[in-house]
């Protein structure tokens, strides 16, 4: 029996316990930093058709419609003068059991914790070293040693497993934006279709709006600009600071209106930080999820590839391959190209470029041709 050791229980670490869960050949072990996983807060996260489809083999299509939500299209509103530009049927890469969803986060973990058995988890153990030879890895976490065949390194952006294996070579950068996100209730929003993503585009800055179930509880995700001095960078605790939540709060009061930045509850901030140059690591060690490639959050796609990288890792490990990065490689380069693309055309200044931005938006969200390339190779490949 070959053992597997996976570093971090974030969504792509949970995601390839699964699907290794009942498989004899493996031993699995997840070893998790946190003394338990935060699964309490109601912060959203948006799934396209191609991650629902490979969670839909853990069951998640039995998740009751009070979990989780199906909207039906995106709408471009323009933050000034709160009018809509366009929209976009997301719901026509669905098929009947396979839909775009949005759903808290915790219930997403909560999910993909239930089925994996109580010891898989170990928590309170946090990577400090890693050794290997040919054949076998050998892993350090404070005071205890283990030993594995195969090693998952899933512990997020700021990875230490690829600190480690890559004499930090491969540290992500800050992309010169923070992401607001907050819980909003149904009765503060206006003029928005409660069935859709609304997606709204100001200078500098663009916020979504979601529906996390079928009782409209509302996600808020905002991203501003903003930049960080290189301390400030450095400073993991930056977001929780009392001053520093104060001028941000500012910041965005000025934004959005009074009556969406007043509805806003349970703000919480996070510095975006991004992947630069990907890291293939040595034999038998793996990198999934963001710990691999982190994205601008402009796609909402880092969970949908952190499902999609780990499914792809767990058939190259049963089949024995060696093409995993070549092909996740080139995936991530054109989804990476995408976010960024989408983040400088949601936060343009310039009247001239906003004009034509929306004339192409309102073209564009309806070609079908075009849609089938921007989107379709992400959703249905
Ligand atoms: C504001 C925001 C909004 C987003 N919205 C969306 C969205 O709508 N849709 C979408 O698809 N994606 C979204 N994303 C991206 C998505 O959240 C991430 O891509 C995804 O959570 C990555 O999962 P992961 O498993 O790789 O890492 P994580 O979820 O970060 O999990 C890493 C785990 O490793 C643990 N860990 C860390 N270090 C160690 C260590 N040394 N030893 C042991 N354990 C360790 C951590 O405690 C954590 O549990 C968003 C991201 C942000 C910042």
């Amino acid at each position: 029996m070959k053992k597997i050791a996976i570093i971090g229980a974030g969504i792509s670490g949970l995601f390839i316990a699964n699907l290794f869960k009942g498989n004899k050949d493996y031993q699995v072990t997840i070893y998790e930093k946190k003394t338990s996983l935060e699964i309490g807060e109601g912060y959203g996260i948006q799934l396209s058709v191609n991650s629902v489809k490979l969670l839909n083999k853990l069951g998640f299509s039995s998740l009751s419609d009070k979990e989780k939500f199906n909207p039906k299209k995106i709408d471009f509103y323009q933050i000034k003068n709160s009018k809509k530009i366009c929209d976009l049927n997301i719901s026509e890469f669905n098929s009947d059991d396979c839909k775009y969803t949005t759903l808290k986060r915790s219930k997403l973990l909560q999910f993909l914790i239930n089925r994996l058995d109580k010891n898989t988890i170990q928590f309170n153990c946090s990577l400090d070293n890693i050794e290997y030879s040919n054949d076998l890895i050998n892993l350090t976490f404070d005071k205890e040693k283990i030993t594995c065949d195969h090693l998952v390194i899933s512990d997020g952006v700021f990875s230490k497993g690829k600190s480690l294996i890559s004499n930090n070579n491969s540290e992500p950068i800050y992309n010169n934006t923070i992401a607001v996100r907050a819980s909003v209730s149904k009765e503060s929003l206006d003029n928005i279709n409660e069935e859709n993503v609304s997606l709204f585009l100001g200078s500098d800055f663009h916020y979504v709006l979601y529906p996390l179930n079928n009782d409209k509880n509302f996600n808020f995700i905002g991203i501003l600009k903003n930049k960080l001095n290189s301390d400030q960078q450095k400073n993991h605790n930056l977001c929780n600071e009392s001053t520093f939540i104060e001028i941000i709060k500012q910041k965005l009061s000025e934004k959005i209106s009074s009556k969406v930045f007043q509805s806003l509850e349970d703000i919480k901030l996070f510095p975006v930080f991004v992947s630069k140059n990907p890291f293939i690591p040595p034999k038998n060690i793996y990198l999934v999820g963001d710990a691999f490639f982190a994205f601008s959050p402009s796609f909402a796609q880092g969970a949908s590839q952190s499902i999609e990288g780990a499914n792809q890792l767990h058939e190259v490990i049963i089949n024995q391959k060696n093409d995993f990065y070549n092909s996740r490689l080139e995936r991530v380069k054109m989804i990476n190209r995408r976010s960024d693309f989408n983040q400088f055309a949601f936060h343009l200044s310039n009247p001239i470029m906003i004009f034509f931005r929306n004339i192409f938006l309102k073209l564009l969200t309806k070609n079908k041709k075009f849609l089938q390339s921007y989107l379709g190779k992400i959703y249905k490949d």
